[in-house]
């Protein structure tokens, strides 16, 4: 192939890259610009007077800086997502938006390898996709998994990660730990059947759900037991919230099939303290609790303390299931 035809060639297929590339020198000023602007990349124009990092949207110029730094210190190829919305981006013409189709946030990821010319002078490539659909996915399939499927709410593993988080903090927070377990759940199985047993959990899961703060969070820890985490708070303030949930369910009717079910909870609470050493330790506390409201009459809420009794007591209340009228 001469070398006009295979410099076409090189120019035709650059243009086809999913990708955008574009060469930067050491001080970030753009030396030229391969594949297609339109086609692909990123939604802001680019001179080449300004180094590009300037020319990019206040909210991602310092992040497209410190990857194109960092490559260039290092000698390494640096990656980032960023993301981006028609708001973030003030000098988009009419057109521009219309293009910018239905989506409110597009996702990009940005590349930034060094690159040495035979006579020493070092560029960096600088490498960016659109990955908007990729991320959607990985949002959906986290969501996915960290979800339990009946309730909507966190599963066990997701909640139990998120205590680990908080036992990983460099500053210890404040936080209480609330174990909630529906009473004489079998006898409201047997009664109504396990389906309509399962609306029970998710009726009891929304209004958990409902009476907690967004920094809180509940996760469905097995079959009607479930762990909510109240962030900033000790256990005398966790024990007003406890109460809270407690009545709730007492008194809101779960209306399944040809019943109204009157479903009660017992609740455990313990608090994050220097004396609890692991996620584990916090949780076995909170059962504990929890097993004491239980042995003690339940619909109540008890808070652990060290040398809680363990007291076996038979009680004769039962769930309460009417029929419907
Ligand atoms: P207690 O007041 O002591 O908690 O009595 P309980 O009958 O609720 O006893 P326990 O908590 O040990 O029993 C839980 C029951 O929940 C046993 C199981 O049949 C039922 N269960 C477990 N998972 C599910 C589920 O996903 N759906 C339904 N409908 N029932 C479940
Ligand atoms: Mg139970
Ligand atoms: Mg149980």
């Amino acid at each position: 192939m001469v070398d006009m035809q295979r410099e076409e060639w090189l120019s035709l297929l650059l243009k086809e890259l999913p990708e955008r590339l574009i060469v930067i020198d050491h001080q970030g000023l753009i030396v030229d610009v391969f594949s297609d602007a339109d086609q692909t990349g990123i939604p802001y124009p680019l001179d080449k007077s300004q180094a590009f990092y300037e020319q990019a949207p206040n909210a991602i110029a310092a992040q497209l800086k410190d990857g194109f730094e960092f490559a260039l210190s290092h000698g390494n190829r640096c990656s980032s997502r960023y993301s981006l919305s028609p708001s973030q981006l003030l000098q988009l013409s009419i057109e521009a938006l219309q293009e910018w189709g239905e989506v409110e946030e597009r996702w990009f990821e940005a590349t930034f390898k060094p690159l040495t010319l035979s006579n020493g002078q070092r560029y960096i490539l600088w490498q960016e996709k659109e990955i908007t659909q990729a991320h959607q996915q990985e949002v959906e399939l986290k969501r996915q998994a960290e979800t339990d499927e009946l309730t909507g709410v966190l599963n066990r593993r997701a909640f139990t990660q998120g205590l680990e988080q908080a036992f990983n903090h460099p500053v210890q927070p404040v936080l209480s730990c609330l174990m909630i377990d529906i009473d004489h759940f079998k006898e409201i199985n047997d009664q109504v059947g396990h389906l309509s047993g399962d609306e029970v959990i998710t009726q009891v899961a929304q209004i958990c759900q409902g009476l907690i703060r967004s920094s809180d969070y509940i996760g469905r820890l097995g079959g009607e037991e479930f762990g909510v985490v109240l962030s900033h708070t000790n256990a005398i303030q966790a024990y007003d919230i406890a109460e809270r949930i407690r009545q709730s369910i007492e008194t809101t009717p779960c209306r399944v099939d040809n019943h109204i079910i009157y479903p009660t909870v017992s609740i455990g609470i313990a608090e994050l303290n220097r004396q609890v050493s692991s996620t584990r330790e916090l949780l076995v506390q909170a059962d504990k609790a929890m097993y004491y409201s239980k042995q003690t009459g339940r619909n109540q809420v008890t808070i652990f303390y060290d040398n809680l009794p363990d007291i076996q007591t038979n009680t004769e209340l039962k769930a309460t299931i009417l029929k419907a009228s």
